[in-house]
């Protein structure tokens, strides 16, 4: 299995490590080349979604990268690319890939508690998953009726999936269990 993870900006490295560990092929996307190799699934990692949406449209991916996730490309965006993947974003009017029927608010938790760690059960994959938030969004609103959320950490949605889109709020790669990546590959089969 081939999966490409964008290593635009943020935290790619994790995520490829660990694809590595559960014995697929990963592969970092740095440019329209990289992109258009042959994938079974992409990885949108954690990172800064304004800088990320930009150097998209720089490298002349962001059109193409829209189209096959519509037409069924599995997607796994964490953090940043949760933002990315969200048709609405509350407080931020930019463009995203606006692929799936959620509304995002960025920065969700404020300064002081952007970034914290906790345990939560994740719908389908199992229970005590750790959870690492770093000035992370959260889902306000369910738009799609395909739309299926997987997690929630006080009230907050902080994971969902859509048909082959899946999305986190936290950084999973970001811990020693491999739990929701090996979902992911599955949804990639
Ligand atoms: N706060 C970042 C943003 O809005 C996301 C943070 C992250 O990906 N860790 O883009």
């Amino acid at each position: 299995m081939k999966i490409g993870v964008f290593a635009l900006q943020g935290a790619f490295a994790e995520h490829v490590r660990m694809l590595h560990d559960l014995g697929a092929e990963a592969f970092e996307i740095h440019s329209l080349s990289d992109w258009e190799k042959e994938k079974d699934g992409i990885i949108l990692p954690g990172g800064e979604s304004t800088t990320q949406v930009k150097l998209l449209h720089d490298l002349g991916i962001f059109e193409p990268l829209k189209n096959e996730i519509r037409n069924g490309l599995p997607v796994f965006g964490t953090c940043a690319g949760m933002i990315l993947l969200a048709q609405n974003t509350t407080n931020d009017d930019r463009e995203h890939l606006a692929t799936m029927g959620i509304s995002v608010r960025r920065n969700a938790y404020g300064r002081q508690l952007g970034s914290f760690h906790t345990f939560g059960t994740m719908e389908g994959i199992g229970e005590d998953i750790p959870m690492t938030f770093i000035r992370a969004p959260y889902i306000e609103k369910v738009l799609s009726p395909e739309c299926e959320v997987l997690a929630k950490i006080d009230g907050n949605i902080v994971a969902a999936r859509q048909g082959k889109q899946l999305v986190t709020a936290f950084h999973p790669e970001l811990d020693a269990d491999f739990r929701v990546h090996e979902y992911f590959l599955k949804m990639c089969r």
